[in-house]
């Protein structure tokens, strides 16, 4: 009778305690901004729950990191009824669950799982103490050995109960089914019946007590995440991938009152708050970033746990004050510290290319990308702090409509071609309405040298098919992209409804760009501002002209290439077949993938607005990516997109490897197959333009006031 009263009186302790902390839990949520994340495609959520929850994919990709946590998960799913088991035991004997409690296959599957989780533990200290990777810098490394030390002793006291209780004579599955069990029980063969009840009762006190403590315990500990997985999976944003989260901003009515952002941490929504419980501390991506792979301070999973730090430490005030009165909270919020510098330093910010990697990578769907442009969209829309470089980018971006700050009316320029090609003549849509295809520029086509001659070779391209195709010229702007990823949010919406007017007007029925910033941002962006346009990237357009028959690559190469993918297609929109098919049409090229490529590739560092940022630390990214690709065995390095291109043709031109490796579009490759000419395969990386007087004084190479950062 006392054991029960004593039994009763803890649980009830442990989930009193549990379901206190679980109110402030909750209530810290509630301290965030409203973000309307109700699932609409259910069918998709559910699958994200089977795959992704249930099916582990995500970890997964890494094999054996992923095999210790898929038997630990699926261990806690199976153990669960011998939780209940061990729990029931207490107030009866040989108690076992209703309907299944005596059946061979689950006492089986306890059996084989206490073995796993035990296998998966044994694994995760391998990891751990001896591999010890890099991703673990940082994570609360002594608080993961506390809790696979609970899930040990949780394990370990299964086995001994189990083993007691067959050797007792009321444990409720045919000893066939459990040969672990059976095999432990052999220990206690020989021992008085006294012996045996006592260490029965022993090992299930042992293991319930640890299960009350643990339940206790993961409420205040990166183990949250068990609980709260679940649900951060359910509440994944359904926009595409590549589209930042919306802000409504009324241009007309901004004040210098307004907060933008993120400047405190109740301004972070209250998913992203729930992204800071759910970190399991992994480092899954921080392995994966570019910031911190080339040594510079930005890890994400860093910056998600120093924002759950803030939360957990002034979390508990704003509750209080909450529960006094409206006057208390509105004085607890105004003496939050700002997140940037106090909590998160500037630099960390903005050192993201927007890369993708650390969504990617993440088991548990964080989205650390909203976070940061969030907080870059304080900086620049509420501070005016941001790194000095990007002012004269934005100014031109404001003035002008494009980062270089050339007029509109130089978006032709590049249709003249070198001095020893052809001039082109394509015209404005507004005089071919029956176009098949509007050629989207874009900014680094129209107005960066090397860039310009990727544009004409790809037009060109579609000459030779017979493509009837015409451009906006300067009726386009800059898409927004590198304002909205700065965080100049205004600057980003005035872009988009200008170009988005421009096209509704005169509604092309498709539109190719050589740029996959463009192309996220036409197809996944301007819909949240009512601009639905079918969107194709050029790689898998020239794929299509190829498969067709309308493209015939014929001129043997004699290359060995290989391909680095672009963020923005690859990783954010899931588009890298296109430049594949292209190369392997192209005769006597020998293809060979880089080491990340497809969705792991790596980014060249130009994204998330670096173009127009210095690096001071580290590495340089698009040197590390370089590197990559001058230690494959391949002479040719081609590239999707123009900022790319800049960077990796900048790259081997600083390795002093020109005469090594060529950096070509995909574009420029197909040509030289199809229409061999010394223009379009002649000369190295980083190569002048041969261009008129008029393109040398629009040129972005020439000193500037905007400038894109360059790897010298
Ligand atoms: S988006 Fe890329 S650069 Fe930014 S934090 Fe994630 S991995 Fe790092
Ligand atoms: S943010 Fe995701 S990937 Fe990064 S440490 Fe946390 S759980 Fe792991």
């Amino acid at each position: 009778m006392l054991e029960k009263v004593l039994m009763t009186t803890l649980i009830l302790a442990s989930l009193a305690a549990f379901a206190l902390r679980s109110r402030d839990l909750v209530g810290f949520l509630g301290l965030g901004e409203p973000d309307d994340r109700i699932p609409r495609n259910w069918s998709r959520k559910l699958k994200d729950q089977l795959v992704v929850v249930f099916g582990q994919r995500k970890l997964l990709q890494w094999s054996i990191p992923g095999v210790m946590h898929f038997f630990i998960f699926w261990g806690f799913v199976i153990l669960f009824t011998t939780i209940v088991e061990a729990f029931g035991a207490v107030y009866q004997e040989g108690f076992h669950l209703p309907l299944i409690g005596t059946w061979g296959p689950l006492g089986a599957l306890q059996d084989g799982f206490v073995v796993a989780v035990l296998v998966g533990i044994g694994m995760a200290f391998t990891i751990r103490k001896i591999q010890r990777p890099g991703r673990f810098r940082g994570s609360h490394l002594r608080e993961a050995d506390y809790i696979l030390f609970a899930i040990a002793g949780i394990m370990l006291t299964i086995l001994f109960t189990r083993a007691a209780e067959i050797s007792l004579g009321h444990f409720p599955y045919d000893t066939r089914w459990t040969p672990v069990s059976n095999t432990f029980a052999q220990l206690f063969e020989g021992m008085s019946l006294q012996t045996r009840e006592a260490i029965d009762t022993v090992f299930s006190w042992w293991h319930s007590l640890i299960i009350l403590a643990f339940l206790v315990y993961i409420t205040y500990s990166k183990h949250l995440h068990i609980i709260t997985s679940g649900f951060n999976v359910l509440f994944t944003s359904e926009r595409p991938k590549g589209a930042l989260k919306p802000m409504h901003l009324d241009i007309e009515q901004m004040s210098e009152d307004d907060t933008f952002g993120a400047a405190t941490v109740s301004d972070l929504t209250w998913k992203q708050l729930l992204d800071t419980f759910t970190c399991t501390e992994c480092g899954r991506c921080q392995s994966q970033c570019p910031a911190w792979n080339t040594g510079k301070p930005l890890s994400p999973k860093l910056l998600i746990m120093d924002l759950r730090d803030q939360l957990f430490e002034r979390g508990p005030q704003l509750l209080k004050a909450k529960r006094e009165s409206d006057e208390a909270f509105q004085t607890a919020l105004a003496e939050l510290p700002a997140l940037n510098p106090e909590v998160v330093e500037d630099e960390v910010i903005w050192d993201c290319t927007t890369c993708g990697a650390c969504v990617q990578a993440c088991p548990v769907n964080i989205e650390h990308i909203d976070t940061i442009v969030d907080m870059r969209r304080n900086l620049v829309m509420g501070e005016s702090r941001f790194p000095r470089e990007m002012q004269s980018a934005l100014q031109s971006l404001e003035t002008t409509g494009n980062p270089w700050g050339q007029p509109h009316q130089a978006r032709l320029e590049w249709m003249k071609g070198s001095s020893r090609q052809e001039a082109l003549e394509i015209p404005h849509i507004s005089e071919a309405p029956d176009a098949e295809v509007l050629f989207w520029v874009g900014c680094a086509g129209a107005f960066d040298d090397r860039n310009k001659k990727v544009v004409y070779d790809f037009a060109r391209l579609m000459q030779i098919a017979g493509v009837k195709f015409a451009v906006l010229g300067p009726d386009e702007s800059c898409t927004g992209d590198p304002a909205r990823r700065m965080g100049a949010e205004y600057i980003y919406q005035m872009l988009a409804e200008q170009n988005i007017e421009a096209l509704n007007e005169h509604k092309p029925k498709k539109i190719v760009t050589i740029c996959p910033h463009c192309f996220n941002t036409i197809f996944n962006e301007y819909p949240q501002f009512g601009g639905v346009f079918d969107v194709v990237h050029h790689t898998e357009y020239l794929a299509e002209l190829v498969k067709e028959g309308r493209l015939k690559p014929t001129a043997s190469m004699e290359k060995t290439v290989t391909y680095h993918d672009p963020c923005y297609n690859a990783r954010h929109n899931d588009v890298w077949k296109g430049a594949r098919e292209v190369i392997e049409a192209i005769p006597g090229t020998e293809y060979e993938e880089l080491h990340r490529h497809k969705h792991s590739t790596f980014c060249c560092g130009a994204g998330g607005g670096r173009m127009w940022m210095e690096e001071r630390m580290g590495k340089k990214v698009n040197m590390e990516r370089t590197d990559e690709a001058l230690a494959s065995a391949s002479d040719t390095l081609a590239v999707g997109c123009p900022f790319c291109n800049i960077m990796l043709s900048d790259g081997v031109t600083e390795r002093h490897a020109d005469s090594e490796m060529a950096v070509r579009d995909i574009a420029q490759l197909l040509l030289e197959s199809i229409e061999f000419h010394p223009e379009s395969s002649a000369g190295g990386n980083g190569e002048e333009y041969p261009a008129t007087k008029e393109t040398e004084e629009m040129s972005g190479t020439a000193a500037g006031p905007t400038d894109p950062q360059t790897t010298d």
